[in-house]
């Protein structure tokens, strides 16, 4: 059976986890959460699955590893997580454009020292199949985030859309400040300096842009306008996708109702079942220090205005996604 890639792309804490659980609410679509961490905390550590059940006994991720690769196995996370380590890397994005600018129009050489783009990739399009194939979805919501496994999945070939998440750089950096736990062991998240973000929230952002000048579909999505009119921001997002047209019973304005995922890694988000209310997470305008907003408006303005942020006053004007 043929499927189709979502891939859910941008900085972390933009939004990305909410909007794959949102799109994992559609029907023929399944939400696979950050399958960049599954081989190293699902199949290395056996964190939990979204459902709450340690990754390794997750009957639906068992099934897909079954079909996929005949079962999980420590070698099997080594060589894939070897293969991430030499090329999917943020700094070799500039290689990767290359080859997925010229995807199509010449083949590679035979002969040559072995592919490991496309090894890598392989890993991913048989979990893709698999995925699809236990659940009979079509469209299958990798929401890994890294423009980098982005341009190795379109640079091999695989047919990705990808779906370009952004968020006010502002709110981004003072979200990336603040100590969070992790649900999974307790230990804090990564913690992120403002100018560190913002410079991380560049070259993301930036990079999809590439992506997209690449000839990758490519379609972006403000968090701000996901929160603020969900149903709206869905099915204008599930039209520039081309996936059916639904009327979404599990969205309101102001929450969502969610039933379990099986996503692997991610926000804490990924755990919540049930209602969940839908609303702008704004902490940053009250509890940023005056100097990091100004630090991160001056480091990313020229963005900010390309998405319809204002630099000052009240934040993120309308419809200009
Ligand atoms: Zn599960």
């Amino acid at each position: 059976m043929s499927h189709r890639v979502i891939f859910v792309g941008g900085l972390g804490r933009s939004g990305t986890t909410l909007l794959e659980r949102l799109l994992g609410e559609l029907p023929g679509v399944v939400a696979l959460g950050e399958v960049v961490h599954l081989w190293a905390r699902g199949v290395g550590r056996d964190e939990p699955c979204g459902c709450g059940l340690p990754f390794l006994r997750c009957p639906f991720w068992r099934r897909v590893g079954e079909r996929a690769f005949g079962g999980w196995s420590p070698e099997l996370a080594r060589r894939v997580l070897d293969l991430r380590h030499r090329v999917d890397r943020t700094r070799r994005i500039p290689v990767l454009a290359r080859r997925t600018g010229r995807r199509g129009r010449t083949a590679r050489p035979a002969g040559r020292r072995p592919d490991r783009l496309r090894a890598y990739a392989e890993a991913y399009r048989r979990l893709y199949r698999a995925a699809g194939e236990v659940t009979g979805a079509e469209v299958i919501v990798d929401s890994s985030k890294h423009a980098s496994l982005a341009f190795c999945l379109a640079g091999a070939g695989e047919p990705v859309s990808v779906v370009h998440m952004v968020r006010d750089a502002r709110a981004v950096a003072h979200s990336w400040s603040r100590w969070v736990p992790r649900p999974e062991d307790g230990t804090p998240m990564t913690r992120w300096r403002p100018a560190a973000t913002a410079v991380h929230w560049l070259v993301q952002n930036l990079a999809f842009h590439l992506l997209a000048r690449c000839g990758v579909p490519v379609t972006r999505v403000r968090y701000e306008d996901l929160v603020d009119a969900p149903r709206r921001t869905l099915a204008q997002l599930t039209l520039r996708l081309g996936l059916p047209a639904a009327r979404p019973s599990f969205l309101a304005d102001g929450a969502a109702v969610l039933s379990v995922g099986h996503t692997v890694s991610g926000n804490p988000m990924r755990f919540a079942v049930g209602t969940v209310p839908l609303r702008r997470d704004d902490a940053w305008r009250t509890g940023m220090a005056r100097r990091d907003r100004w630090l991160v408006t001056a480091l990313t303005w020229p963005l900010l205005l390309r998405y319809g942020y204002r630099l000052a006053g009240q934040g993120a004007g309308q419809g200009a996604a």
